[in-house]
């Protein structure tokens, strides 16, 4: 019985538990998430949050990285704004994974040689 028991890591690959978006407050399954610059890496941004891929697209339809440097930099201030309060109270109705993918568009390689 000489069988160490393996430690697991404190990470997300335990998936016994989702991490929460800090936007929506919902949990991210795997794959439905990535990082968001608070400021964008344009402007030397370094700090880092990770959230819904459907919530961050929506952080940046709804400001442009000037607004983001300026203003929108942090959840607080980004939840002020009525497109990102419309959008979280519509996203909760959404499964945790929802993602409107955006299917590939059919081939269109029709008039190619
Ligand atoms: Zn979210
Ligand atoms: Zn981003």
């Amino acid at each position: 019985m000489g069988r160490r028991k393996e430690v697991t890591p404190p990470d997300w690959d335990n998936k016994q538990e989702d991490a929460i978006c800090p936007l929506c407050h919902r949990p991210m399954p795997e794959g439905s998430w990535n990082e968001h610059h608070l400021v964008p890496a344009t402007f030397g941004g370094r700090e880092k949050i990770t959230l819904h891929l459907v919530c961050h697209d929506t952080l940046h339809r709804t400001f442009n990285e000037r607004e983001m440097k300026r203003y929108y930099n942090t959840i607080g201030r980004m939840m002020e704004h009525d497109s990102i309060q419309a959008f979280v109270t519509w996203i909760k109705k959404k499964p945790n994974d929802y993602y409107s993918k955006t299917k590939e568009t059919k081939d269109r390689k029709r008039n190619r040689r």
